[in-house]
């Protein structure tokens, strides 16, 4: 089973040339949930200094390094079972077709890779080419005879993905340059203290627990923003009417204590939660939520319904956080059966409401959830998932198939009998998902703002001939 491909980028740019490790340290250390397979960093002081490694960011030997330089960038890659290669690490080190050489790191994933593949066979040297390395290619490829910006604007109608990209270059004036793709699908966001900047993938990496930096802004679709030692360049590229910001950056993916396009990830997680007590709610002695996930919808559901909550799931977490990425489907699964331990005291004999945030394939609602408070003895279960039935396949980023999703084989069903099927099909005595409309209402913004394919199936595109192109 795949899941995601979901990934951490983290740029510095400082005023005092050692702290460069610490901060990016600091970065990463936030982001961490975005990606556990690898981690890595790039450096510039004169020469390029890259290097990666396996695994978490505290276990990672990188940072015992003693570099000084005033710039770098940094990743963690979350990817799926198989790939989980040192090789496939970012940073990247490149060298342009005219020579230059920059650091590269991105999140995000090319929908029309086999294409740009194809089309560019000619120039690849390596047959085994990443998307990661075609992508660095195609936004770097001109250095040396066209800025970020020109090679951003030629080049971008031909790539279709999504992409929140940081580019290390050296030479005289060393900067980063953050490029989002024109969608906005993954977030990308700026932050400053003093004379040091930063660029995050999430706006928890400028907390006072990490970087300590004060939020500027969101870096914004189709934009090239620039940060070296005069500071911030900020170029819009691309201004296209759709947007396509990924509705499961607020749903599951972003850390609770983000803000993304302005808006709090935990307060549509609370909102998302009372919106299934409205619509949904039961007579029940408690609610009860799937850590660490479900928490945030869990507490807007009781708020809403004032049916207390109780916390019933311990979380090994220690076991737990790298089950996703580990390479045997078998060990995942034993795995993830001991994720989470009842309190069979709280639970036994109770009418519980179990809120989680999504349900894949649920194993997890199944196995690890639904079949453990049957075990000890839970008189109700009725379960209540903040995020729409996924349906379809993600391009974008999210690597699920259709076939897998439990929900996709209802297509067709009213929203209230999809629940009732996949209530019965999991052994719940009941079940509710969102609907599209309380997802759009709880992030409150508009459908041609987000992007929401893996619920309708239908994947938001840059219109080329409405996008003006304010370069
Ligand atoms: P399922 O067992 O239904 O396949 O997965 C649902 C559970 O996995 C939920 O608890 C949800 O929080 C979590 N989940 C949803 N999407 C992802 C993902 O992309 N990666 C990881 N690691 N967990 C996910
Ligand atoms: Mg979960």
């Amino acid at each position: 089973m795949k899941l995601t491909e979901n990934c951490a980028v983290v740029g510095v740019s400082t005023a005092e040339d050692n702290d460069v490790l610490r901060f990016l340290q600091e970065g990463l250390s936030a982001l961490q949930h975005r990606g556990q397979e690898s981690v890595g960093i790039s450096v510039y002081n004169g020469e390029f200094k890259t290097f990666t490694s396996m695994g978490l960011m505290s276990e990672s030997k990188i940072f015992l390094n003693n570099i000084k330089a005033p710039l770098g960038i940094g990743h963690e890659r979350y990817s799926t079972a198989g790939r989980s290669t040192l090789a496939n690490a970012q940073p990247i080190a490149v060298r342009s077709k005219h020579g230059v050489d920059y650091a590269f790191a991105f999140n995000g994933n090319l929908r029309n890779f086999s294409k740009l593949k194809s089309e560019l066979r000619e120039g690849i040297t390596q047959p085994t080419e990443s998307d990661t390395r075609l992508i660095a290619r195609l936004l770097g490829s001109e250095l040396g005879v066209k800025t970020v910006e020109q090679i951003y604007h030629d080049a971008a109608p031909e790539i279709d993905g999504s992409y929140s990209a940081l580019l290390l270059l050296g030479g005289k004036k060393p900067k980063i340059t953050a490029v989002r793709d024109p969608l906005g699908i993954r977030p990308l966001c700026l932050g400053r203290r003093g004379d040091d900047y930063f660029i995050a993938s999430e706006s928890v990496a400028f907390a006072d627990c990490y970087l300590d930096a004060k939020f500027v802004r969101d870096v914004e679709p189709g934009e090239v923003v620039t940060v070296d030692d005069s500071g911030v360049h900020a170029c819009k590229v691309f201004d296209s009417p759709r947007h396509g910001h990924c509705m499961f950056e607020w749903v599951y993916f972003a850390r609770m204590d983000s803000v993304i396009e302005g808006i709090p990830v935990y307060k549509v997680r609370e909102d998302l939660g009372r919106a299934l007590a409205e619509k949904s709610g039961v007579d029940a002695d408690m609610v009860v939520p799937v850590p660490d996930s479900g928490r945030s919808a869990a507490t807007g559901y009781a708020m809403a319904s004032g049916v207390p909550l109780r916390e019933v799931f311990q979380v090994d977490r220690y076991q737990y956080q790298r089950i996703f990425i580990m390479p045997d489907q078998a060990v995942r699964e034993r795995k993830a059966s001991k994720k989470l331990n009842v309190l069979p005291s709280i639970a036994k004999g109770k009418r519980v409401v179990v809120v989680d945030d999504s349900i894949v394939r649920g194993t997890n609602m199944r196995n690890m959830v639904i079949n453990k408070l049957k075990r000890v003895g839970v008189k109700e279960i009725h379960v209540r998932i903040s995020c729409p039935p996924l349906m379809d396949r993600c391009p974008y980023g999210v690597d699920f198939h259709r076939g897998e999703l439990i929900a996709s084989k209802y297509h067709g069903l009213s929203h209230e009998e999809l629940c009732q099927r996949v209530g019965k099909e999991l052994g719940a005595t009941s079940l509710y998902y969102n609907t599209l409309e309380d997802l759009k209402a709880s992030i409150g913004l508009a459908a041609n703002e987000l992007c929401m394919g893996c619920l309708t199936g239908e994947y938001p595109e840059v219109d080329w001939s409405q996008s003006i192109s304010v370069w």
